[in-house]
């Protein structure tokens, strides 16, 4: 599956223009991951797709989180029973880990800006149950400090991609962070609520943009949800008729057992 999936990652590849087929020929084309030679642009290598610890079905209808067997269409992990998310639901590509881990750290600390492409088509294939083009693809903001300290948002970036493949509308000014918050690395869950409480509002000029519509919010990981819960919770608040998630990683610790899936 992952193997016919790698497969069809370089079929897909969009038509290269001539001056990009002579760079190919010039320049050896790398892994996205690592400095293995790969066949064409934009793809991994064998080995660090088969190490990808990508999110396969079946999973939780609310979280995504993939389950140990079939439990049938539509199911919920007792974790989505017992403590119901304020989105819709939420899909990710890839738990964060090894070559997930790699690419969402080279893209927002190293600036290869350019993996963002890979990334939310992956994101868009994960995301394809709730992505369609009616759907306005925001992504988690940066305050603007720290905006200007990085000069780009990594979710920002994601998201122009899965618009993109999904011919949905990127509407990266309508949420807005307002509040400075503290880094959430190292923060208990409780501490990261109360970190991103009133740090996000819905743009005032924009707010006619989101009546009624569905909105699928876009960031690179997601921990334990408290920055996506409380962005929702100003989407809806605003407007919004529905909000669903979308992350290339999902790095809660708790959901994964064993061998990365979540017993029921
Ligand atoms: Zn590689």
């Amino acid at each position: 599956m992952k193997h016919l999936s790698f497969i069809g990652t370089r079929l897909v590849s969009a038509p290269r223009s001539a001056a990009g087929l002579a760079l190919d020929f010039l320049l050896p084309l790398r892994c996205l991951c690592c400095e293995a030679k790969v066949a064409s642009r934009d793809g991994l290598c064998p080995r660090c797709w088969q190490n990808m610890p990508f999110i396969e079905r079946p999973w939780c209808q609310r979280l995504g989180i993939p389950f140990t067997y079939d439990v049938g269409e539509g199911a919920w992990s007792p974790r989505a029973i017992a403590s119901p998310p304020v989105f819709d639901r939420l899909r990710s590509v890839a738990f964060y880990d090894g070559p997930a881990r790699e690419l969402v750290l080279a893209l927002k600390f190293s600036r290869r800006r350019e993996l963002a492409r890979s990334m939310g088509r992956w994101m868009s294939r994960s995301g394809s149950e709730f992505l369609d083009r009616d759907s306005l693809i925001v992504p988690v903001p940066l305050h603007w400090l720290r905006l200007l300290s990085r000069r780009f948002n990594q979710s920002a970036d994601l998201a122009r991609s899965v618009a993109a493949h999904c011919g949905g509308q990127f509407e990266p000014e309508i949420l807005k962070r307002r509040k400075r918050t503290r880094q959430q690395v190292g923060l208990s869950a409780k501490d990261r609520r109360k970190n991103v409480r009133s740090a996000f509002a819905v743009d005032a000029a924009r707010k006619g943009h989101l009546q009624g519509r569905h909105v699928v919010l876009v960031d690179d990981v997601m921990t334990t949800g408290s920055t996506i819960s409380a962005c929702t919770r100003v989407l809806l608040a605003a407007g919004a008729s529905s909000v669903d998630v979308l992350t290339f990683a999902l790095a809660d610790p708790s959901v994964r057992s064993g061998n990365g899936s979540l017993s029921v």
